[in-house]
């Protein structure tokens, strides 16, 4: 898609620092990481979120992700990894070209969840579960 930054990525047009390639799917560094080695895995055609891949895409991202989380904790010396995965503008999505966060955590590293935890009364779950199962 020729105004998608990381089609250009893919492409070799804008510069990136590659972590990991295969076939299907590119790996490199986010330049405004979360944490040290924070990495993106992105397929290399251009689809733009969860809801318009398909399952095989998408699978590909999903199995790229873990390749490379593996590659940082065994490289990086970290202790855990975060997978963050957002769609669309109310999933905090920014750049329109599916793709996953890998970023390498340590304890007291400073990062925050995103949400709040609270207990979610039964009614409400019941609710929920019959609109999305009937
Ligand atoms: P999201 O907000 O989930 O859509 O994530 C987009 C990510 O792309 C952000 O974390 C940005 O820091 C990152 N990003 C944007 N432009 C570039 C670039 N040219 N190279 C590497 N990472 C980028
Ligand atoms: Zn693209």
């Amino acid at each position: 898609m020729s105004d998608c930054i990381f089609c250009k990525i893919v492409e070799g047009s804008i510069p990136s620092y590659k972590v990991y390639e295969d076939e299907h799917c590119y790996a490199f560094l986010d330049i405004f990481p979360a944490n040290r080695g924070h990495t993106l895995v992105i397929p290399k055609n251009h689809v733009k979120d969860i809801h318009e891949a398909d399952a095989q895409t998408y699978g590909r991202v999903a199995s790229t992700a873990k390749v490379v989380a593996d590659l940082l904790y065994a490289q990086l010396g970290s202790e855990g990894t975060s997978v963050f995965q957002m769609n669309r503008d109310a999933g905090w999505q920014t750049v329109f070209h599916l793709h996953m966060h890998v970023i390498p955590r340590w304890e007291n590293d400073g990062l925050h969840k995103p949400w709040d935890i609270a207990p979610a009364a039964e009614s409400d779950l019941l609710e929920v579960l019959q609109q999305i199962t009937k």
